[in-house]
């Protein structure tokens, strides 16, 4: 287990903290069992095409909460993600009946005499600026490559600035060059709210902590039949809301890859007791979630009822979908635990995965239990994934992948990595909302969509027809980890 310290301004990145790797290739039973013996290492690229960045992880969680201002110190290069999250804000404002307003995102501009002569007025100036401009209850600072190179002081003038304007200014360290897994920046994001924002209970109250993105609320009507309330956070909460998240009965992640860090400081630093267990994905998954559930919440019998209630209900018509499903094919990518669960969800529905390409993998997670690691429910429950590929988004990989196996659908969880399916004339289902196929009527709502796209391919098919793929014959030729080195297994075992 992860000792959470928040006494340190920085949290450790994912390779130290946690072993986390981004390159892998194999079956996801030998990758489960790599993790599990505490030795795995990473399988480094020769080349790599693009890469993620902890910095927009961080403003992902932070951008989105409604009284709060982020001042970006970076070269204006680094806010080019100001844009799409604020489309996702505007969205997810429309969902909640919220006052439309934009996100309140700025950034210190840092140009090349910065780096020189260093930025730290320009970050005091702005953050003043921010502060006169739109009055908000707490401003967090998120760092860059470049005041991190340059050697800012980002944390000194946060402390001088929540001493002079009276809220909290708050520093987020989440430099991109720091670590190549960049769900770091989750962890820095939260690691800079329960440093400053976040204050010790006053008195436990029966509100659920829900660490998600900005989903839909699909768990207010089960916690209030068992007597909580949920309380959905980071994205949408207020300041105020989130200093007493301390104060919660227990803590639900959607997925862990998301929650892992905030799920277990809340839970060491608070005694929030988090969720041990895979996410509620599938039928096995969904029933071992809720037991957990009832066990940390006191509500077992409830509980028990529930799920029997449902295996009468649902079971059955997910087994009318099996029928339909049965034998098709599908390649899965996405971020780490969420894919797991995707993968659960298309086998627990008769699907046959042919392989998946995942962003990263944790062999642990923060709480330091296998009982929530994903894929090794998903291996125990349904079997082994053949080609099991961790890959951080290499798309000369993935492209060459789908070309050999030419599945019968293509799931994608983030919108950059849906094209080439299409392209390929596969048809592909992007669903950004995690909370859609959670639980039992998750599987009917996600099968619904899977026949839906199934049935739509005119459109994959024209396109196909009139696209070029930027890749050569030669590259779609060549085995697809020709520049995927080390052996994970030979050293390891
Ligand atoms: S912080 Fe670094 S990696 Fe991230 S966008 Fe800016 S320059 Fe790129």
């Amino acid at each position: 287990m992860s000792k959470v310290n928040i006494e340190v301004s920085e949290v450790q990145v994912r390779e130290v903290r946690l072993g986390s790797i981004t390159g892998f290739e194999g079956t996801a039973s030998e990758l489960v069992r790599c993790s599990h013996s505490g030795k795995i290492k990473e399988c480094t690229r020769s080349f790599s095409q693009c890469m993620g960045c902890s910095s927009g992880n961080a403003f992902c969680q932070l951008s989105m909460i409604q009284d709060a201002a982020v001042v970006n110190h970076a070269p204006i290069g680094c806010s080019n993600d100001f844009f799409s999250f604020n489309f996702t804000y505007r969205v997810g404002q429309m969902e909640r009946n919220l006052p439309p307003t934009n996100g309140r995102y700025f950034s210190t501009d840092i140009r090349e005499e910065d780096t020189i002569f260093g930025a730290t007025k320009k970050l005091e100036d702005t953050v003043r600026e921010v502060f006169n401009r739109v009055h908000p209850n707490a401003i967090f600072i998120t760092t860059s490559c470049a005041s991190g190179i340059i050697g800012d002081d980002v944390e000194k003038v946060a402390d001088d600035l929540t001493e002079e304007l009276g809220i909290p200014i708050v520093a987020c360290f989440c430099e991109g060059f720091k670590s190549r897994i960049w769900t770091t920046g989750f962890d820095s994001a939260y690691h800079s709210i329960v440093r400053k924002i976040v204050k010790p209970p006053r008195k436990k109250t029966n509100k659920v902590n829900i660490i998600n993105f900005w989903g839909s609320h699909i768990f207010d009507d089960l916690l209030e039949k068992l007597g909580y309330e949920a309380n959905y956070i980071v994205p949408f909460s207020t300041v105020k809301e989130l200093e007493h998240i301390s104060e919660a009965s227990a803590t639900i992640q959607i997925c862990p890859t998301l929650g892992t860090y905030l799920g277990a400081a809340l839970e060491q630093i608070y005694d929030v007791p988090e969720i041990k267990s895979p996410p509620a994905y599938g039928i096995s998954g969904t029933d071992a979630w809720l037991r957990e559930l009832g066990r940390v919440l006191d509500r077992e019998k409830e509980i028990e009822e529930y799920i029997e209630n449902a295996h009468k209900n649902i079971v059955p018509k997910i087994e009318k979908y099996r029928e339909k499903l049965e034998g098709k094919t599908a390649y899965v990518t996405a971020g780490a635990a969420h894919g797991h669960a995707l993968i659960a969800l298309l086998r627990e529905l008769g699907l046959n995965v042919q392989g998946a390409a995942i962003f990263h993998h944790d062999p642990v997670y923060d709480n330091g239990s296998f009982v929530s690691d994903v894929l090794a429910h998903v291996v125990k429950t349904y079997g082994d994934i053949k080609n099991y590929n961790v890959c951080n988004k290499q798309a000369y990989e993935l492209v060459n992948i789908l070309n050999r196996v030419r599945p019968d659908i293509m799931i994608a969880r983030h919108g950059g990595m849906t094209l080439w399916g299409a392209k390929l004339g596969i048809p592909t289902l992007l669903i950004g909302d995690e909370q859609f196929s959670f639980g039992y009527e998750g599987i009917l709502r996600y099968a619904e969509r899977i026949l839906e796209t199934l049935d739509n391919k005119e459109f994959v098919t024209n396109l196909a027809k009139h696209s070029t793929m930027p890749y050569t014959k030669w590259w779609l030729q060549q085995d697809p980890f020709s520049f995927l080195g080390g052996d994970v297994y030979a050293e390891t075992y």
